[in-house]
């Protein structure tokens, strides 16, 4: 079992400010992410959107704001645990055990929850059975790109994710053909145009309509029905089949934990973020105090004073003394900076 002082639930803008303010008061944690990436909503739901509400930045994009506040933390010593979520979450003493769905065990001093909406999952292909086949030829991630070489690959999706893959892919496998459901994509319309290229030099094709059924041969995948956009069906035979609709929030195994919850959100104190369990936090969209409103500013806050009650909490007896990062040497120090 992996010990820290903290384990942080959650790779969202909170959760990466979490580890920020962590650092800042010489606390490591670890992070586990149940996405293969950090980012939370903004890298989900909007990475190209401008927010306009961040202090002091007059306008960034979701995306930016992530690499930005990953930047930001790149001075601290933190463990990031991706495509995993956290699962059990049990009291040890004064410390806790803490489990993900893929055995990894922690051994920490206190907890963060910043799993603001809950685990993203991929919105599913919606056709009768075809659930049996995934991870075998149906895919909502691309885990080994290798596998995928020399293979007849048929894309579903129309935005940044279906793109990309399709513009990874199209050298390497021996075809493919991108399909969505109108020729409005919700990508970078310069993803755009390279793919309109590659159609052009007929290295791939795009194909207008929506997956309406499947073919099967001895319990294998083998092709796909389009009912296309401008009327009429087609057939497209494939190995695997990738597909990205985006994701969907869901709320996971929190309402597990014994902590005291709201409609689905975990109720806190406005002095130190603290839940009703001593030595677990909630910081961001997932916790509910009076006048909460879900900002990402709201979470930066929560962070900055969650890391507080956690340094007093793992250093009992301690004056937690506040320093500025402009004149402190000891934060230089941690910031690598002196
Ligand atoms: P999230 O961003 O939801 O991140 C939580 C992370 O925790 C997720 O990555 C999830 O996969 C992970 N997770 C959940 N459960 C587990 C588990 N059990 N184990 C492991 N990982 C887990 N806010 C603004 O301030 N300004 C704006 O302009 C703005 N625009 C928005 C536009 C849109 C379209 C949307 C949808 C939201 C917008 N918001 C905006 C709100 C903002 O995105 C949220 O307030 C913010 O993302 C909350 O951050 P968070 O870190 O709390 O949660």
């Amino acid at each position: 079992m992996r010990r820290a002082d903290v384990l942080v639930v959650g790779a969202g803008p909170a959760g990466l400010f979490q580890v920020f303010e962590l650092g800042l008061l010489g606390l490591n944690a670890v992070v586990v992410e149940a996405l293969e990436r950090p980012g939370g909503q903004c890298v989900e739901l909007y990475p190209d959107k401008p927010i306009f509400d961040i202090p002091a930045i007059p306008e960034i994009s979701g995306g930016e704001l992530a690499a930005r506040l990953l930047k930001q933390i790149e001075p601290f010593d933190t463990e990031f645990r991706f495509g995993d979520a956290v699962s059990r979450l049990e009291p040890a003493g004064e410390r806790f055990h803490v489990v993900t769905d893929a055995g990894a065990a922690f051994d920490v001093g206190a907890v963060v929850i910043a799993a603001g909406a809950g685990v993203f999952r991929p919105v599913r292909m919606r056709l009768e059975g075809i659930d049996r086949f995934e991870g075998r030829q149906l895919h909502y991630a691309v885990r080994d790109r290798r596998a995928l070489k020399g293979q007849r690959v048929v894309i579903f999706g129309g935005g940044d994710s279906a793109l990309d893959w399709a513009l990874t892919l199209a050298s390497e496998v021996r075809s493919l053909a991108l399909v969505h459901r109108s020729d409005r994509f919700r990508a970078q319309p310069s993803q755009v145009a390279r793919m309109q290229a590659l159609c052009a030099e007929g290295r791939m094709e795009c194909v207008l309509g929506k997956a309406a059924d499947y073919r099967t041969l001895d319990d294998r995948l083998v092709a796909v029905q389009v009912a296309l956009a401008d009327g009429g069906e087609r057939w497209l035979a494939f190995d695997q089949l990738l597909v990205f609709f985006g994701m969907v929030p869901n709320p996971g195994p929190l309402a597990e934990w014994g902590l005291e919850m709201e409609r689905h959100r975990i109720r806190v104190d406005t002095q130190a973020f603290e839940t009703s369990v001593p030595g677990i936090f909630a910081v961001g969209d997932i916790n509910v105090y009076p006048g909460k409103q879900k900002l990402i500013l709201s979470g930066f806050h929560e962070a900055a004073l969650a890391a507080f009650a956690i340094k007093q909490r793992l250093e009992p007896g301690k004056k937690v003394q506040l320093q500025y990062t402009t004149t402190s040497p000891q934060l230089l120090r941690r910031l690598g900076r002196l």
